[in-house]
C-alpha cells in the first residue's frame, strides 16, 4: 500500500514518522511525505523566527533526514491538484530562487491520501493587503521579515547615532490573536538584545509598535480576564494596543482605518485569521467551508472522495460543543497532533482490515507567551476535568513544554532530551538572538 502525506508540518510529520515507525520500516507499506519545503520548523514558532529569538537554520528539522531515520521517504513537491478518480496528485514544478528549474511539475499516484497542507492568512480582501503587508505562514515570509528588522534596526541606530532623535521603528501588526500578542512581545525582546549587541542608540521608546485589533479586546479565544491581563502587560511594555479599530485598506507605509485614520509603519504585518489554502475549495467533487477547509466526516476521512484523510488546519471538523452547539475544530497545534494520532491509528486500523474510529477532540487550552516576560493561558483537563487559570513562570513552563511533546511525537525520548540539552548549551554559546 503506498501512502502519501502531503504537508509535513504540526501534523503531517507527527503523521509521517508514526506511520513510518509502524509501517513503513517493516515494509508493510510504502510511506511517502510530500512538502514544498526541504524542513520542517514547528509553525506556532514563526514569530519567533520573524524576531530572531530563533534561528531556523538551527532549529529546523530536515525531511529527508527524518524520513530516513524513521522509515519514510520524501519528496519535496508543491500540491497544486488531487485527481480522486484515478488517485493521483498533481505537484507543481519547482524552481531555485534565480528561477531555474528544480524539478518538472509531476505526478504522484497514491493508494491512500493524507491532506495536511495547513493554513494561510485571511487577509478578507482588504485592499493592499497582499501588496503591502508581511505575513506569517511560512519559514521564508518569517525569514524575511526578520531580515528586514535588522535592517531597519541597523538604518535606526545610524540615525540616533547621527543626531536624529526623532527617528522612530514603527511596525504595526493587524491582528490581536495569538500571533499578533506574542509577536508584539518579541519585537521588545529583540530591541533589548540588539541594543545589547551594539545597537546601543536604540532605546526602548525607539520602537513604535501598533497592534490593531477590530474586535472589542485582544486574545478573542481566551477569557476577559487573560485578555485584560495580556493587554496591561503589553501596555507596560510599550505596545499601542488598539481595539474596535477596523483595518479599511493598506498602504505601503500605512494602514488606513475604517474612520479614515492613518497608522503609519514601516513594517506592517498581518495576523489576522487563517483560511486554507483557495485552491481546495477547486478541488472536483470535494467540498469546503467558508474557511476552504475539506469537510471530513468523524473518521477524518475526507467527504466526497475515497482512500482521502484531511488533518489540521486544511480539514473542516465538526464537533457538538458542551453547549449542544455545532463548531469547526480548532486551527491549532493540538488539533494538529490529536487528528494526526487519529489519523495514524485509523490507517493502521485499515491496514489490519478494522473499521476506522471517530475523531474525539479534546481541548486542552490555550497559552499565550508574551516572550520571556510573561505568559497567559487556562489548562483543560486535569483531575477534575476542570479548566485552571495560569500566568507567569509556570504558564511559560506549560507553553515551552508544547513544542518539547511535538519533539517528543518526532524524536521520542532520548533524542528529545539530547535535543533539550543542546539547546541549553546554545543558549550559553550562542548569541541570544539572530543578528543577521
Ligand atoms: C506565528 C504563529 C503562532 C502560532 N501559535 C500557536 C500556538 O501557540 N498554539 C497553537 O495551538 N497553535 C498556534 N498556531 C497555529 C498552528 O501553528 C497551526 O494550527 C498548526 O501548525 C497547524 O498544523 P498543520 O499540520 O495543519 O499545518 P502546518 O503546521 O502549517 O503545516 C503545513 C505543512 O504543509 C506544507 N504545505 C503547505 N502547502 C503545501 C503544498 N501546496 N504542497 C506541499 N506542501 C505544502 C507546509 O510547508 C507545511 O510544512 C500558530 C500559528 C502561527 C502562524
Amino acid at each position: 500500500m503506498k501512502i502519501v502525506i502531503i504537508g509535513g508540518g504540526a501534523g503531517g510529520l507527527e503523521l509521517a514518522t508514526k506511520l513510518g515507525k509502524k509501517l513503513g520500516r517493516n515494509g508493510r507499506a510504502d510511506v511517502l511525505l510530500i512538502d514544498r519545503n526541504p524542513v520542517h520548523i514547528w509553525k506556532p514558532l514563526l514569530h519567533e523566527v520573524a524576531s530572531g529569538s530563533l534561528n531556523a537554520d538551527i532549529d529546523s528539522v530536515s525531511y529527508r533526514a527524518h524520513a530516513h531515520n524513521y522509515g519514510f521517504r520524501f519528496k519535496l513537491g508543491c500540491l497544486v491538484g488531487v485527481d480522486h478518480q484515478r488517485k493521483v496528485v498533481e505537484l507543481e514544478a519547482l524552481h531555485d530562487e534565480d528561477g531555474e528549474e528544480i524539478l518538472p511539475r509531476r505526478s504522484e499516484s497514491y493508494d491512500l491520501l493524507v491532506l495536511a497542507i495547513g493554513s494561510v492568512s485571511n487577509d478578507f480582501g482588504v485592499e493592499g493587503a497582499a501588496e503591502n503587508c508581511i505575513f506569517l505562514d511560512s519559514p521564508q515570509q518569517a525569514e524575511r521579515f526578520h531580515k528586514r528588522l535588522v535592517n531597519r534596526f541597523i538604518r535606526l541606530n545610524r540615525d540616533l547615532r547621527q543626531g536624529h532623535s526623532e527617528r522612530r521603528l514603527r511596525v504595526a501588526i493587524v491582528g490581536a490573536g495569538a500571533t499578533g500578542v506574542e509577536l508584539s512581545a518579541e519585537l521588545f525582546k529583540a530591541r533589548e538584545w540588539f541594543a545589547t549587541y551594539g545597537l546601543n542608540h536604540i532605546r526602548s521608546d525607539h520602537l513604535q509598535v501598533s497592534l490593531v485589533e477590530a474586535g472589542p479586546r485582544v486574545l478573542p479565544a481566551l477569557s476577559e480576564r487573560i485578555s485584560n491581563a495580556a493587554r496591561e502587560e503589553l501596555t507596560k511594555l510599550g505596545v499601542e494596543v488598539r481595539t474596535s479599530t477596523a483595518v479599511a485598506r493598506v498602504e505601503a507605509d500605512a494602514l488606513v482605518t475604517k474612520e479614515d485614520e492613518s497608522i503609519e509603519a514601516d513594517l506592517i504585518v498581518w495576523a489576522a485569521g487563517v483560511k486554507a489554502p483557495d485552491f481546495l475549495a477547486r478541488l472536483e467533487g470535494l467540498e469546503v467551508n467558508r474557511a476552504n477547509q475539506l469537510l471530513v466526516d468523524d473518521c477524518l476521512r475526507v467527504k466526497g472522495a475515497e482512500g482521502i484523510y484531511a488533518l489540521g488546519d486544511c480539514a473542516g471538523c465538526q464537533i457538538t460543543g458542551d453547549d449542544g452547539q455545532e463548531r469547526w475544530v480548532p486551527p491549532r497545534a493540538q488539533s494538529a497532533h490529536q487528528m494526526a494520532s487519529r489519523v495514524a491509528d485509523n490507517i493502521i486500523r485499515q491496514h489490519q482490515g478494522l473499521q476506522p474510529q471517530a475523531f474525539v477532540y479534546r481541548d486542552r487550552g490555550s497559552l499565550v507567551s508574551l516572550s520571556h516576560y510573561t505568559a497567559f493561558g487556562r489548562l483543560m483537563g486535569g483531575l477534575n476535568q476542570g479548566s485552571l487559570n495560569v500566568e507567569g513562570r509556570i504558564a511559560r513552563m506549560a507553553y515551552v513544554s508544547l513544542y518539547r511533546m511535538h519533539q517528543l511525537a518526532l524524536h521520542g525520548w532520548l533524542r528529545t532530551l539530547l535535543v533539550t540539552l543542546s539547546d541549553r548549551i546554545n543558549h550559553f554559546i550562542r548569541p541570544r538572538l539572530k543578528l543577521h
